[in-house]
C-alpha cells in the first residue's frame, strides 16, 4: 500500500473519514465528541484496536500542531479510556502511531494503534 505524503493537505474521502462519516462499516468499541475507536480489520496483536480523533488531521504531527487544547485532551482520554475498558492496562499494552512515509503511514487521517491481549515481542521488527 502507499504510504501517506505529509506534504499533501487533509483528504476527506480516505478510509478514516468514510468511516467516521458511517459510509464504510467497522467494527466500532467506543465514540465521543472527540474520538472514535473501532477494531483494525488485519489485527497484528489478540487486540489491535484504532483511534481516531473526529478532527480532520492527517497525523499526529498535523494534529499536535493545529489541534486545539479541547480536541487533544479529548482524544489523549479517549484512547487511556479505551484501554481501560479492554482491560489492557493489568497485563501491559502498547501504542503506536505511524507518521509519513518512514514512519509507514498508510491512512492519512491521525490514529493510534493500540496493541494488547498478549505479550507484544520487540518494539521494531525487521
Ligand atoms: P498505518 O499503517 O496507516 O499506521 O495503519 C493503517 C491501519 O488501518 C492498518 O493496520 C490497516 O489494517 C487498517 N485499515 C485499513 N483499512 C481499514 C478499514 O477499512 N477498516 C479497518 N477497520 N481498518 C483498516
Amino acid at each position: 500500500m502507499t504510504t501517506v505524503d505529509p506534504s499533501k493537505p487533509y483528504d476527506p474521502d480516505n478510509i478514516f473519514a468514510k468511516i467516521l462519516r458511517g459510509e464504510v462499516p467497522c467494527n466500532k468499541v467506543y465514540e465521543d465528541d472527540h474520538a472514535f475507536a473501532f477494531h483494525d480489520i488485519n489485527p497484528q496483536a489478540p487486540v489491535h484496536i484504532l483511534v481516531i480523533p473526529k478532527g480532520e488531521y492527517v497525523s499526529w504531527d498535523d494534529f499536535s500542531a493545529k489541534a486545539s487544547d479541547a480536541e487533544m485532551a479529548g482524544f489523549v482520554k479517549a484512547v487511556g479510556h479505551v484501554a481501560r475498558e479492554q482491560g489492557l492496562p493489568v497485563r501491559g499494552y502498547r501504542l503506536l502511531a505511524n507518521i509519513g512515509r518512514n514512519g509507514g503511514q498508510e491512512v492519512p487521517h491521525l490514529h493510534v494503534h493500540l496493541f494488547g491481549g498478549g505479550p507484544l515481542g520487540p518494539m521494531l521488527a525487521g
